[in-house]
């Protein structure tokens, strides 16, 4: 096996494992058997909230500093997929589910390890490898790794950032809008307020005021993502609708809160209806799952979603993590200007409750996350395991 085969090895090998987000047991098993083939001594780390999701790690040294690399291990579902969802190379690329995000990034890091290892490195410091639980829905793993390893002195995530450092991430608030009008027949539509007319009124007040740029510390200007992503109302043509709801996500960024966005919504809302008789608008925070339910108030996802919320943060670029980090991308010929990550992911536990420098870097591209014909380039798979290596060694030191 060539050099580039036995890297390809770790990515192939993951994405030949179905780990749709709940259903991760197999996954598990297979990580933890490539962690060992790199010399690892792994642990199960089961994840408190959540019955049955476990964390999976490797670790190897015991000393400071310490460098976490974490990736989620379960995918978001197969449907509609125009290629295998287990794995297909054409050409320079390889396809399925996970390659992007984020079994590329994470088979990277391994495949780093592996290098190293073969060509004998002593690494100083620890090294921890963590595949986290249900990213994709309830974010347990990331939560519970947080826990684990608050110690860490620098934490990567390789969610797909296309080869760039990217230092800040966004936070993600699950908004509803619930529009109330008074039912009434459809002859005499003055009777009633309209909730789907005061519905779009609102909707359209928030996205309007919501999508614009921000400046953003470290990273600058930055335009703002408001998604509309659901939407019920009404009963049938003849009545007029009592009841329309409206789920919406709305990125923000480090420095502004939930809360602070809440309050600008509400007087948004408040505004946009104020010339409509008989109506009134809502806003509240709650999470819809992938079937389109809500999280009951007081379970997991409700807690991670609403009550303490997926938060927004920006990592200092002196920090030696950042620097070993793009002085790797420079020396492997990539861009080495600092990115944003257009998401969320859950090393932002750490990066927050625990202010561990964290960064997010990996060689998939967010265009063709979660999509039917997700993807990976090889050769920015490779040029990340380029990356991975030399950034380990900056980061932890090499005692030979
Ligand atoms: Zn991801």
């Amino acid at each position: 096996m060539n050099d580039r085969d036995r890297s390809e090895h770790f990515l192939t090998t993951l994405v030949a494992v179905p780990s749709v987000s709940g259903d991760e047991e197999a996954v598990v098993k297979v990580f933890e058997g490539l962690l060992r083939e790199v010399g690892l001594k792994t642990a199960l780390r089961p994840c408190t909230g959540v019955h049955g999701a476990v964390n999976v790690e490797g670790t190897l040294g015991a000393a400071k500093p310490k460098l976490c690399i974490a990736g989620h291990i379960d995918t978001v579902p197969f449907d509609g997929m125009t290629v295998s969802p287990l794995g297909e190379r054409r050409g320079n690329r390889y396809y399925g589910r996970g390659t992007t995000d984020m079994k590329g990034g994470i088979a990277a890091a391994l495949a780093a390890v592996d290098r190293l290892q073969r060509r004998g490195v002593k690494l100083g410091g620890e090294l921890v490898i963590v595949g986290t639980a249900s990213e994709e829905t309830l974010k347990c793993g990331g939560y519970q790794m947080a826990k684990d390893h608050s110690d860490a002195d620098g934490v990567v995530c390789a969610e797909p950032t296309g080869c760039r450092v990217a230092v800040a991430a966004t936070g993600s608030l699950p908004l509803r809008l619930d529009a109330y009008g008074t039912n009434g027949h459809s002859s005499v539509p003055g009777r009633g307020g309209n909730a789907i007319l005061a519905a779009q009124a609102a909707t359209k007040a928030v996205v309007d005021a919501l999508s614009e740029s921000v400046d953003v510390k470290y990273v600058g200007k930055r335009d703002r993502a408001v998604n509309v992503g659901v939407i019920r109302g009404g009963i049938a043509q003849p009545v007029v609708p009592q009841l329309c709801s409206v789920w919406l996500d709305v990125r923000y960024f480090v420095g502004e809160t939930a809360p602070q966005l809440m309050e600008r919504i509400q007087a948004l809302c408040r505004e946009a209806v104020v010339s409509m008789p008989g109506v009134r608008v809502e806003a509240t925070q709650e999470r819809l799952d992938y079937e389109g339910k809500p999280y009951p108030r007081g379970s997991w996802g409700d807690f991670i979603h609403v009550e303490r919320g997926m938060r927004a943060f920006s990592t200092d670029p002196q920090t030696s993590v950042v620097q070993a980090f793009r002085q790797a991308v420079k020396h492997a010929g990539g861009d080495e200007r600092i990115e944003m990550m257009r998401g969320w992911g859950d090393v932002e536990f750490l990066a927050t409750d625990h202010h561990v420098p964290t960064i997010y870097f990996g060689p998939g591209t967010v265009e063709v996350a979660h999509s039917a014909d997700e993807y990976i380039d090889l050769d920015l798979y490779h040029m990340g395991v380029e990356v991975y290596e030399r950034a380990i060694v900056a980061f932890l030191g090499d005692s030979n």
